[in-house]
C-alpha cells in the first residue's frame, strides 16, 4: 500500500459507502466488474454501509460515498442526505444519479397519470384492479425524478450507462490519493 495512503486512512485503509437509489443496480454490477483487481481495491478500502456488505447502518463517518440512481421517493431522498452528511466526500455515478436516467423519462407525465398506469391501467395490471398501494411503510413518490445534485451538493460526478468498471475506481484512487486523473478513451467511449 502506498505510503500516502497508510498515513491519511483511519485503520490503515480509507472507509467508501455505496448506495443505489432509483437505478437499476447496472452501476453496482459494474463495481464488482473488476474481476480480481478487486483485491487491489480491497487492501485500502474497507467497505461500510453498502449493498456490497448488506451494512444497513453507517458505523463511521465515511471519506466517500458513492451513490447510484437519483430520488424517485421519499426514501432515496432520506438516503441521500445521510450520505452526504455521513461521507467527507460525495461521488454519484452513472447517468440516472447525475442527470436522472431511464427513471426521470416520467417526468414528463403527470404522477397521478403513471400511477395509474401502473396499478389500473396498465396491460399486464389484474382486471378489475383499482387500487394504488398508499400505506404509511411504503416511501411517498416525489412529483418527478430528481438528480442528486438537485437535492445535496455533489463533488464528483462520474459519468457512464454504467461507468466503466476501472474508471469508476481509477476515479475514486485518484480522488483519496489526491493525485490528477487522466481518461483514457477506452475506459470513457460509449459505442
Ligand atoms: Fe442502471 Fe444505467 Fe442507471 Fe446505472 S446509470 S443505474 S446502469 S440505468
Amino acid at each position: 500500500i502506498n505510503e500516502k495512503l497508510k498515513r491519511k486512512s483511519k485503520d490503515g485503509k480509507f472507509v467508501v459507502a455505496t448506495t443505489s437509489l432509483a437505478g437499476c443496480f447496472g452501476c453496482h454490477m459494474s463495481l464488482l466488474d473488476i474481476n480480481t483487481e478487486l483485491l487491489d481495491v480491497l487492501e485500502i478500502v474497507e467497505f461500510n454501509k453498502s449493498p456490497l456488505t448488506d451494512i444497513k447502518k453507517f458505523s463511521k463517518q465515511c471519506d466517500i460515498g458513492l451513490v447510484e440512481g437519483g430520488c424517485a421517493n421519499s426514501e432515496n431522498i432520506e438516503v441521500l442526505k445521510e450520505f452526504r452528511k455521513k461521507c467527507d466526500i460525495l461521488v454519484v455515478f452513472g447517468e440516472c444519479a447525475i442527470m436522472g436516467g431511464i427513471p426521470a423519462m416520467r417526468n414528463f407525465i403527470s404522477l397521478k397519470e403513471c400511477l395509474e398506469e401502473a396499478y389500473i391501467n396498465g396491460l399486464t395490471t389484474e382486471l378489475g384492479a383499482n387500487v394504488i398501494p398508499n400505506h404509511e411503510d411504503i416511501p411517498k413518490m416525489l412529483d418527478k425524478v430528481y438528480p442528486c445534485n438537485e437535492i445535496v451538493k455533489v463533488d464528483y460526478f462520474i459519468p457512464g450507462c454504467p461507468p466503466n468498471a476501472n474508471h469508476i475506481w481509477k476515479v475514486i484512487k485518484n480522488i483519496l490519493l489526491e493525485e490528477e486523473y487522466s481518461i483514457t478513451h477506452e475506459e470513457f467511449k460509449y459505442d
